[in-house]
């Protein structure tokens, strides 16, 4: 088994069921995490028998790097995992520190009728040690510290649930990568169950909505999984899980001329979100030579930001960083994979 498919509570009761102190988990994670060592022969506050053990069921692999397209604000990676399936992320430059854009899947199922990631299905869930071994990856390659993490990849996060969660332990463990839960984002387009999951989780991370659209109308043309859920069942779930966890929720709305950025448009959203702990973030359409969908100007942007700000809505227009690159989401894996049109 890879090292990086357990979190620490489960390297815990792996080496206690087999024999071994729980406390020995801890010491092969400093080793692993802190010292950057990927060698058991070399850790050596462990005992030969438990190195003997280790040996002959655990290794260290790692995602390689395959591909990079660099820009001034952010690069982005093409991942090879082991099968040969590739994923990509995205490395930002903020003022603030590094933040990482990750892929919770290999193709997505969700088929949103903008985005490039759904133009390959789903082939499968990424493994934890997949989801890990992008932070590691690219922190290794770029030989940065990563300051903070968002779930907005390749794939449907809340239909790999249970791996995010494990991720989420990975992450924010302060033996392993020890980034703190508000620096972790996880964004969903709304299945709406797994919400209220989430919410029950009561952590600090951080939740991010793909909404796209003020109503079930406009919503079902270019989301199909608001056939399945409803704004009103996406709107009750993310109330509930304000009130568990008291943490502001993001509203993402991308840009879509003549589909979503009327005068009405804004004030229907504005009358949704209005005297909730939300805020909406406007994302200006990366355009994809696959739709037809244009990218609203920005005199419709501002003009739709005027209109929330007039209702009091918290609003910002998304900062472009990766639009000269093979653009944002499944692009350069959907080049890569020789995608037909
Ligand atoms: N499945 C999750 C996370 C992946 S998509 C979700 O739906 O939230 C991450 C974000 O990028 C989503 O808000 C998605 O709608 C948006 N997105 C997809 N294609 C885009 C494009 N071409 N331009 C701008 N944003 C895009």
């Amino acid at each position: 088994m890879n090292i990086y498919d357990f979190t620490l509570e489960e390297l815990e009761s792996f080496l206690v069921s087999n024999g071994f102190k729980k406390f020995n988990a801890t010491q092969i994670i400093e080793w692993i995490y802190e010292k950057n060592v990927k060698d058991f022969n070399l850790m050596t506050n462990l005992s030969k028998k438990l190195i003997s053990f280790l040996n002959e069921k655990i290794y260290f692999e790692d995602l390689k790097v395959i591909k990079v397209e660099k820009s001034t604000l952010a690069n982005k990676y093409l991942l090879e995992l082991n099968d040969n399936n590739k994923i990509e992320c995205v490395l930002m430059n903020h003022d603030y520190g590094y933040s990482l854009c990750v892929s919770s899947q290999v193709g997505c199922n969700m088929g949103c009728a903008f985005c490039e990631s759904g133009r390959l299905k789903k082939v499968r869930d990424l493994k934890l040690s997949e989801l890990v071994g992008q932070v590691l990856c690219v922190s290794n390659y770029e030989k940065v510290r990563i300051s903070s993490i968002v779930v907005m990849g390749i794939g449907e996060p809340f239909d790999n649930f249970e791996n995010i969660k494990r991720f989420i332990s990975v992450v924010t463990n302060n033996k392993m990568i020890n980034i703190g839960q508000r620096h972790l984002t996880i964004s969903t387009c709304g299945l709406v169950p797994k919400i209220y999951e989430f919410a029950d989780l009561e952590t600090g991370v951080n939740l991010a909505i793909s909404l796209h659209a003020p109503n079930n109308e406009i919503r079902n043309r270019i989301m199909k999984v608001n056939r399945a859920y409803k704004i009103e069942e996406v709107m009750k779930a993310l109330d509930y899980y304000i009130s568990k966890t008291n943490r502001r929720v993001t509203i993402e709305y991308i840009m879509l001329n003549g589909i979503n950025d009327s005068d009405e448009c804004a004030i229907e959203l504005s009358n949704l979100v209005k005297g909730k702990l939300m805020y909406v973030n406007l994302i200006p359409y990366n355009e994809t030579s696959h739709f037809e969908l244009k990218r609203s100007n920005d005199f419709k942007i501002k003009r739709f930001y005027d209109i929330l700000k007039s209702n009091n809505i918290n609003v910002t227009i998304r900062k472009e960083m990766g639009g000269n690159l093979s653009a944002a989401c499944g692009q350069l894996r959907a080049n890569q994979e020789g995608c037909e049109k």
